[in-house]
């Protein structure tokens, strides 16, 4: 009798938790295609390339820390830029007379900054005075942030936008070919390992030499070459602003290059034990894949730990199959 009892919640359990989890799916999709046709919308009133306009937004997403879960558009002017030096109101008037460049895009006669259509029509009129090529776009990126890495991320976000034609891009990969053998465990902050950091700073996946290591995310090959610590690795930032870096590779993928769109599950080169010696050296640990993460939040970079997200893309993976 207990045992039916037990059997009878559990199955209650799941028909209670089952539609919230394909539901919470659900909304996250549907904020994203709300989301796209807002920066398609900015993008047919002003000519400035939605993917553009998406890719200072997802940047935007990634600094704020009081966003709201569900937010629709997350790009904040600053009040002094929006209103002009002296000015509080959103009358469209006033603002052009204080010289303030927020816009009013959804025809309310209101410039709003808290209004998503009215912050994405100011952001790409403030980009479309900088005139509408490639190199404008990132001319007009570094008057407004005034750092490298913001321009090269935002640039390289849109160009994953564009070659995929989709924000919502939610694949991803286990970083060793999941059909050949391998072991990890949490090594996070452990005094050995191998990657020459103080704490290491990732996770080491032991594998043989040869193993395919595969892109975990959507992103850009930002760094490639010999590093006396890495050994042979790459770098890639996806379009969260999360920087991956895979190490001690015995050698890249044919062609792999700096600036190159990867997806998850391309081939980035295969495991090895290169690293600390100049480059060519290798051998001096056993073979394995050293797998980092780095959040970037437009002031400074910080590692954090990558094995729940590992254990999570590795059971994707596997499902997959
Ligand atoms: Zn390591």
């Amino acid at each position: 009798m207990a045992k039916k009892l037990v059997i009878f919640l559990l199955f209650l359990l799941i028909i209670i938790l089952l539609p919230n989890t394909v539901l919470a799916e659900d909304k996250e999709k549907s904020l994203y295609e709300e989301r796209l046709a807002l920066y398609k919308k900015t993008a047919a009133l002003t000519e400035i390339p939605w993917y553009y306009i998406a890719a200072v937004d997802q940047y935007e997403r990634q600094i704020h820390k009081d966003l709201e879960p569900d937010q629709l558009i997350s790009i904040r002017i600053p009040p002094e830029y929006w209103f002009g030096v002296g000015n509080a109101s959103t009358d469209i008037k006033s603002i052009e007379f204080f010289n303030g460049i927020g816009k009013d895009g959804n025809g309310d006669k209101k410039a709003d900054p808290e209004n998503g259509e009215d912050v994405l029509f100011t952001m790409a009129s403030y980009i479309k005075s900088f005139g509408h090529s490639e190199e404008d776009f990132k001319i007009a990126l570094w008057n407004y942030y005034k750092r490298d890495l913001t321009v090269q991320t935002i640039k390289n976000t849109a160009r994953v936008f564009k070659k995929f034609k989709a924000i919502y891009l939610t694949d991803r990969d286990f970083p060793v070919a999941i059909n050949y053998n391998y072991s990890y465990r949490n090594t996070w902050g452990d005094r050995r390992g191998f990657g020459g950091n103080r704490i290491h700073e990732g996770t080491d996946i032991f594998a043989g030499y040869g193993t395919p290591v595969h892109s975990t995310t959507y992103g850009v090959v930002e760094l490639k070459g010999w590093n006396l610590y890495g050994g042979w690795r790459v770098g890639i930032r996806d379009i969260f602003n999360i920087y991956h870096y895979y190490a001690h590779l015995s050698g890249f993928e044919e062609g792999l290059k700096v600036g190159q769109i990867v997806k998850p599950g391309d081939v980035l080169g295969s495991v090895g034990s290169t690293g600390y010696g100049p480059p060519g050296t290798s051998g001096k640990f056993p073979p394995h894949l050293h797998y980092g993460m780095y959040k970037d939040n437009g002031y400074s970079e910080w590692s954090f730990d990558p094995y729940p997200y590992l254990r999570k893309w590795e059971r994707m993976a596997r499902n997959k199959r």
